[in-house]
């Protein structure tokens, strides 16, 4: 009894927390309560039965864990994928602060596995007609379930049984997340014979050099560029050749969907096709650059390490270091790239650590501004802290993009850079109390982003029109997943038929229709449909109509 009890908790919690039809709550109770007795009672040996829904049991602790986490929504498939593309130590820094979450469910789950454990060393067994007594009581409440389900399917709100009744979806989302993982380990067969017919149409002679920096959870609204009132940026806010992009929205509020959007020609719309594509690396290759990826994230088979690995040059940050290492690491290796007078045309994708969570660590304390920051407990509580050493990583990213930039312009050729940050972040904003990103359903601090350009005097001479376009398309929506590979394209003068002018923002023909946003089921669709909430949109109208 209290195996099934502690199964059904989840079930309770997300009939409170999801906004499904009151046919879908109490289907989502008695289907999974009939199916679990069911399970509890299919051997007479009590123990091995209780061991058995071991499984559901870490679904439902995993569940409890997400919903504390986020207040919200199941176990998506990028959850599942974020597991296995997130390094370890990224997960302790976290694990370390959903302490008591995880003590919950530990006090939940534990006693009745050491029951049944026990119960199967004593060999104990229920009586035949007990176990018939708790079988036949389970497939009549399985009976009751189904003719819940399928009154919920038929009326007027909808819904599918296979993403409405838990753990089911989540069994669901769990077989997507394995097919993915499928198909990124065949990536290499699938693009082998990708080719973006890239060439230059500048001459041979002309030495070059862009940067496409990848920032990790940057959100605009910390950065003084965007109009916060803290002095996050003084080195950028005093550079000149530079373009802030006020309207920047994220198509995906993770990583491992953004970054590779954001290299490759793959977007919103057209995200499952990136397993044919190759990375923008490719296409300076093909264009004549030489090509180089710096990282200061650890490789973690997604398609960012795929794409990475088509550079020429190929340098990761030693991360056997402690603390991790900083991104100013990469501004020294890019210095050296500038030295090397072989390559003269050059192109460089930078992958820094930025402000992701542990904040404080991202930054030597040198660069800590405003303080304390020396406080990291994921409450709402420490939330001045936590801004704090948010606004440091900021500030800090700052310096390090500066840096990029005087190396660039110390070089005194035609280049260029473009940036933006893969994701936002939540820090205890409003009322719902949400914290890091890549959560089922985004926010807006998830999607408002960090995103700029910067052009060197000598490419600005070369091509005035980028400057009249990029004043023009500064202040319209953009999304980087789109808008970075097309910019980085035009401005080393690469033509591919890939290209798409209208998503370059240094085109005069740039233009962002409705945001899109990619869901847990890789489809683009408008924001209406990502799962925003009336916060979230009154912040994005506010931002869309300046
Ligand atoms: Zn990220």
């Amino acid at each position: 009894m209290w195996t099934l009890v502690v199964l059904i908790v989840p079930n309770v919690v997300l009939d409170i927390t999801e906004s499904t039809s009151w046919l879908w709550k109490i289907a989502n109770i008695i289907a999974p309560a009939g199916f679990y007795l069911c399970v509890l009672s299919w051997t007479r040996k009590t123990g091995v039965a209780v061991l058995c829904a071991l499984p559901w049991m870490i679904f439902a602790a995993f569940q409890l864990v997400l919903s504390y986490l986020f207040g919200e929504a199941i176990i998506a498939v990028d959850m599942f994928l974020n597991v296995v593309t997130t390094n370890v130590e990224e997960v302790n820094e976290l694990l370390g602060n959903l302490f008591y979450a995880i003590l919950t469910v530990v006090l939940l789950y534990l006693p009745p596995l050491i029951w049944a454990i026990v119960m199967t060393c004593k060999k104990k067994r229920l009586s035949g007609s007990q176990r018939n007594k708790v079988m036949r009581d389970g497939v009549y409440v399985m009976l009751v379930g189904i003719i819940a389900t399928i009154a919920a399917e038929f009326s007027r709100s909808g819904g599918r049984f296979y993403r409405e009744l838990f753990p089911l979806n989540v069994v669901c989302n769990l077989g997507e997340a394995i097919n993915r993982t499928n198909q990124t380990r065949h990536y290499p067969e699938t693009s082998k014979d990708f080719t973006y017919k890239a060439v230059s149409e500048r001459p041979d002679s002309l030495p070059e050099i862009y940067v496409m920096v990848i920032g990790e959870t940057a959100r605009a609204i910390n950065w003084q560029l965007a109009g916060y009132e803290r002095p996050t940026n003084p080195r950028l806010s005093r550079r000149s050749g530079l373009t802030f992009f006020p309207k920047a929205i994220s198509q995906s509020n993770t990583t491992h969907k953004s970054v590779p959007m954001m290299m490759s020609c793959a977007s919103a719309e057209t995200f499952d096709s990136i397993q044919y594509y190759k990375s923008i690396l490719t296409a300076m290759k093909e264009a004549g650059f030489y090509t180089r990826f710096f990282s200061n994230q650890a490789p973690n088979h997604s398609y960012t390490e795929f794409f990475g690995n088509e550079a020429d040059d190929i340098r990761y940050a030693d991360f056997s270091r402690k603390p991790h290492p900083f991104d100013h690491e990469m501004v020294d290796w890019l210095r050296q790239a500038v030295a090397d007078t072989i390559h003269r045309k050059q192109f460089i994708v930078m992958h820094t650590y930025g402000s992701h969570f542990l904040y404080r660590d991202r930054y030597p304390q040198s660069e800590s501004y405003f303080s304390p920051d020396n406080m990291v407990d994921a409450n709402s509580g420490n939330r001045p802290c936590l801004i704090n050493g948010y606004d440091n990583t900021i500030r800090y990213t700052d310096h390090v993009l500066d840096g990029i930039i005087g190396v660039l312009d110390g070089a005194d050729v035609a280049a260029g850079l473009v940036y933006s940050s893969d994701h936002g972040e939540d820090i205890f904003d409003d009322r719902r109390n949400r914290f890091l990103h890549a959560s089922p359903n985004p926010t807006y601090y998830q999607l408002h982003v960090a995103s700029l350009a910067w052009m060197s005097d000598e490419l600005q001479s070369l091509h005035p029109e980028f400057v009249t376009a990029i004043k023009t398309n500064r202040t319209k929506p953009m999304a980087p997943q789109t808008a970075l590979f097309h910019t980085a394209l035009q401005m080393a003068g690469v033509k591919s038929p890939l290209f798409r002018p209208e998503s370059s923002l240094v085109d005069e023909s740039y233009n962002y229709g409705k945001p899109l946003y990619v869901t847990d089921l890789n489809q683009g669709v408008p924001l209406e449909k990502s799962g925003l909430k009336d916060l979230d949109f009154e912040k994005l109208s506010t931002l869309l109509s300046k």
